[in-house]
């Protein structure tokens, strides 16, 4: 590693791009300042997005299993919600991770504000602090790691507490006896999910023709044949054409989705615009609009820098996450997709490591994406609807999980682990799983893709018995027709 620097540096927003930096950045010698809005460094991810919504999953995922107990001879009773201490354990744990973060802070001696941050000039920001004094410091380096929001499509604006984005979902105010989620997106479906297992009759409206837009089909089927038993409905090819409170609930009117590429309606908010022949309406007693979020780059002043935005509002970086302006640098949901934690940290850790004068640029194999639905959805790398795109040759290596003895003695088979490989090369390039824990066994595919592993390396990688893991080994077996567990001697 070069020599660490000794600049005075500002950090933008909490959130896990903003703190992974600053954090760095204090380890490589540097004075850092963090700003944001909350009393402890933490942002979307661990207040109102990842973390939050897993602890909610992780108590439905137990409701669930309880119930499927009763298969194996064991019988509980229906579960006794007490809303009001679910909500504080969430509370509690989302409390003592920001709290952790804030001493993490005090350790390495960051200079935490917390208030908002604007630009006087490129290297000067106007701090307003939370206790409603202001403050302009000046800084060698600044880094935009300011994040993203709901996105809001204006036909569906309403004014009702009935009406919620994912942070009120999360506030849990009541389980609704119906509930409408628009978007069936991983955010939907996660929150959708937690909903459902606490008792409300959930539907899901998506108006692409699948559930989880982008993801390979084959991996999507599992999860949605599982979501089909749990959710009242899932309505595809179906926009939202209205939705008008009532006395009891919030009337939705649902429109047949106009045939357009996933792309151009991604970019458009008008997008769901109705068939007005075919509507059908439903009252809820609650509505989740999940439809996408939006960057932060509204940042106030920053039309006295250089910065540059892109046509969907994220701001432009090089591969060293510097923006047009020399001296600023962005990070995370604010500078493009995929909007997930793990992309918005590494690319912190790069910034500061660009400004401390290391030769490093941003440029991963593979960012794991991760669906903690039940089965849970997860991928990396190449998926096969890009190959598909990109009319690139590959050869698919699937290891169903029916043939898999951990998954059996979990009574979820009904999972998959599949290898994308390079027929020439046998790289591997691409993994997808669908299964129970599937978020946790994807980092061994990102591990292969990055170290550019061979179908062969991890066929000789010995795993352990019985795990999941081994469906990773088995998938690369399959690719030569030699996996143990399922008979499909390689053709030709
Ligand atoms: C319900 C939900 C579930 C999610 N689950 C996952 C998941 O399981 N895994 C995953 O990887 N990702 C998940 N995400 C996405 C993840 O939360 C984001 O990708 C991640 O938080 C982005 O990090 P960030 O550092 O770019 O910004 P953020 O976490 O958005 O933080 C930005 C911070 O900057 C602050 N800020 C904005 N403007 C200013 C300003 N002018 N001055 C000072 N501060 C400012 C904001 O208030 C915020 O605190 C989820 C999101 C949601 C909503």
């Amino acid at each position: 590693m070069a020599e660490t620097s000794n600049l005075k540096i500002a950090v933008v927003g909490g959130g896990p791009g903003g703190y992974a930096a600053a954090f760095l950045a204090a380890d490589l010698g540097m004075h850092v300042t963090l700003i944001d809005p909350e009393p402890n460094p933490g942002g979307v991810c661990l207040y109102r997005g990842c973390i939050p919504s897993k602890a909610l999953l992780h108590v439905a995922k137990l409701i669930v299993e309880s119930g499927q107990a009763k298969n194996w001879g064991i019988d509980f009773a229906a579960p006794k919600i007490d809303l009001a201490r679910l909500r504080s354990w969430k509370e509690s744990v989302v409390k003592k991770l920001t709290g952790g973060l804030g001493q993490l802070s005090k350790q390495r001696h960051v200079e935490y504000i917390q208030g908002k941050a604007g630009f006087e000039s490129s290297n000067q920001l106007r701090v307003s602090r939370a206790d409603a004094t202001e403050v302009t410091l000046s800084f060698d380096r600044i880094i935009l790691a300011t994040g993203s929001r709901p996105a809001i499509i204006p036909a569906l604006k309403l004014d009702s507490p009935r009406l919620m984005d994912s942070t009120g979902a999360l506030n849990l105010e009541d389980i609704p006896g119906t509930l409408l989620v628009v978007g069936g997106g991983y955010i939907g479906l996660e929150l959708g999910s937690v909903y459902a297992a606490l008792g409300a009759r959930v539907t899901v409206v998506e108006m692409l023709p699948g559930l989880l837009p982008g993801a390979d089909r084959d991996l999507v089927l599992p999860l949605h044949k599982r979501l089909e038993k749990m959710f009242d409905a899932i309505l595809l090819n179906t926009t939202v054409a209205s939705l008008k409170a009532e006395g009891n609930g919030i009337r939705a009117a649902f429109a047949a989705a106009q045939a357009k590429p996933p792309e151009e309606a991604k970019q458009t908010e008008e997008a769901e615009q109705p068939e007005k022949a075919k509507q059908t309406e439903k009252v809820f007693d609650r509505v989740l609009v999940s439809v996408g979020r939006k960057p932060n780059s509204e940042i106030p002043g920053l039309e006295k820098t250089q910065v540059q935005l892109g046509s969907r509002g994220f701001i432009q970086v090089n591969q060293q996450l510097q923006t047009a302006d020399p001296l600023i640098y962005a990070i995370g949901d604010v500078v493009g997709e995929p909007m997930l934690a793990h992309k918005a940290s590494h690319e912190g850790r790069t910034a500061v490591e660009a400004i401390a004068g290391h030769k490093v640029a941003f440029e991963p194999a593979a960012i794991p994406a991760v669906v903690f639905t039940d089965p849970e959805v997860a991928w990396c790398g190449l998926t096969e609807t890009q190959a598909q795109a990109q009319n690139r040759e590959i050869q698919v290596a699937r290891f169903p999980w029916g043939a898999s003895g951990r998954a059996v003695t979990l009574d979820r088979p009904d999972g998959m682990t599949k290898l994308i490989i390079d027929p020439k090369s046998e790289r591997v390039l691409g993994v997808g799983i669908v299964g129970a824990g599937a978020g946790e066994l994807i980092a061994e595919g990102v591990l292969a893709i990055e170290m550019a592993a061979l179908a062969g390396d991890v066929a000789l990688t010995i795993h352990p018995h019985p795990t999941l893991s081994e469906t990773v080994m088995e998938s690369a077996e399959v690719f030569f027709g030699t996996s143990t567990h399922v008979y499909r001697p390689k053709r030709g």
